[in-house]
């Protein structure tokens, strides 16, 4: 079995301890004007009194149930495929109760359901060994992009600076753009985010400007780089943070894909910062089903400091509501089903990720054999992508589009991956789809492509 099954090795042993939190004076100074000035939805502010025994509620304009055509649920689950890609034969049907049913086709908590916060609650206590109401909260949203695109809104005004290590996962540096806050690149290498880098640009940053609060990371499975930030770098990112006053954005959808031993994997930086007897609250935590579920539930969940969730709850009071009552409703059914529970859940993310890791070394030695005098790369530790440098090329973008297309295969060139924009000889290829014989014709392609480069 793979890395990232069962109770994690750093919290075996981990003692239960009252945590000190940041006050929410640190808080008021980090949220941006725009989400100061947000109040909370008057309507869905008032849904939780219709709990109230005995009220009679003519509050929301909630349809009225009985006009929906749908009367039951059932989809059938299988376990993932093992790591020769071959699939269970026997699917196992589940159905929602009636009652679940009903209450994810009404409008439904801005925060999402209800029991299926619960149960995310206590699996970050299994995973990262954080209880529930200990000064942090927890919010699902459509996808991890949601909450982190309102993330963005909720900590940035025009004009603002965010850490952002480099190169990027490209579906966030627009996000940054749209904020009109300044990135500032903080290089990585194969251990994750450079921490000389990091403390040279904190340590070098002019008295005249304003200092960044946010550092943007993934911690796991850097897409695009693949690289796993270890243990000892995130230790001085988070005393950097403590240093220099600035919060986590702990982006990590990859974080159930990690290929190591478990004895090896690093903690989260939300499990890492309550050791050291400092204040908790500097990690606002993203966490995603679709790399190891579905992408098309888009369900994603935040775990952090109150006031932030705060911000980004009311912020989807005012745009999409809520997440999809039916996927969440799907997604606890299957969580909770017999053959799931926590226990189930970090068996299948263990097997997916052997799974993946069969198709990474796969993957590697196709690498290897087609390019391996032309290309220079690391062994991603998690993740679904191999990031390498094209030895003759100092711009991939022209290569990838026309070069390597005319050839039949596409990937996409690592400018894309840098905040800047600038050129680079890196290309992101994603090792998740393809089979065995087909990684191996995509990159005899490939390797066809930097031959007609080179010669042209
Ligand atoms: N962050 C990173 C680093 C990603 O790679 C992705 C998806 N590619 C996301 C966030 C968005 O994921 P989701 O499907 O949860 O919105």
């Amino acid at each position: 079995m793979g890395g990232s099954t069962t109770i994690p090795p750093h919290l075996l042993d981990a003692q239960p301890m009252a945590l000190e939190s940041l006050p929410e004076s640190f808080y008021a100074d980090l949220l941006s004007d725009v989400a100061k000035s947000r109040r909370p939805s008057p309507i869905r502010s008032l849904f939780p009194l219709e709990n109230t025994p005995g009220i009679l509620s003519l509050l929301a304009g909630k349809p009225n149930p009985t006009s929906f055509p749908f009367t039951g649920l059932t989809f059938t689950a299988r376990p993932p495929p093992n790591a020769n890609g071959e699939l269970a034969l026997e699917d196992n049907a589940i159905s929602l109760p009636s009652a679940d049913l009903q209450a994810a086709l009404q409008y439904g908590p801005t925060a999402g359901l209800p029991a299926l916060i619960e149960w995310l609650y206590e699996l970050q206590q299994v995973v990262h060994g954080r209880g529930k109401g200990e000064g942090w909260s927890l919010m699902i949203g459509n996808g991890s992009q949601d909450l982190l695109s309102k993330a963005v809104v909720a900590l940035f005004n025009p004009g603002d600076t965010v850490l952002v290590q480099s190169p990027v996962y490209a579906g966030v540096i627009p996000v940054f753009q749209s904020a009109k806050c300044d990135q500032i690149e903080v290089e990585t290498d194969a251990d994750g985010v450079s921490t000389d880098a990091l403390r040279s640009i904190l340590e070098n940053w002019l008295n005249n400007k304003k200092k960044p609060r946010v550092l943007y990371t993934i911690p796991y499975g850097g897409n695009p780089t693949g690289a796993t930030t270890t243990v000892e770098r995130r230790r001085e990112v988070l005393a950097l943070a403590r240093e220099h006053d600035f919060i986590i954005l702990e982006d990590d959808p990859y974080h159930y894909l990690y290929f190591g031993p478990a004895e090896s994997r690093p903690p989260s930086y939300f499990a890492l910062e309550c050791s050291g007897g400092h204040p908790v609250g500097r990690v606002l935590r993203m966490d995603s089903v679709s790399k190891v579920l579905s992408a098309g539930l888009r369900i994603g969940f935040a775990s952090g400091p109150t006031p932030l969730l705060r911000a980004i709850e009311a912020h989807t009071g005012i745009t999409n509501l809520q997440p999809p009552g039916i996927t969440q409703a799907i997604l606890l059914a299957l969580l909770t089903s017999r053959e799931w529970g926590h226990a189930g859940f970090l068996r299948h993310v263990s097997q997916v990720s052997d799974f993946y890791k069969a198709k990474r070394d796969v993957f590697e030695a196709a690498l290897r054999r087609h390019l391996g005098d032309v290309v220079e790369w690391s062994t991603p530790q998690s993740g679904l992508f191999f990031w390498f440098r094209l030895r003759q090329e100092d711009d991939s973008e022209a290569f990838v589009r026309t070069k390597a297309f005319e050839r039949g295969v596409l990937a996409l060139p690592g400018s894309v991956f840098l905040p800047d924009g600038r050129k680079t000889g890196y290309v992101r290829a994603a090792f998740s789809l393809l089979g065995e014989e087909e990684v191996d014709e995509a990159l005899r392609r490939l390797a066809l492509a930097v031959r007609d480069a080179a010669v042209s």
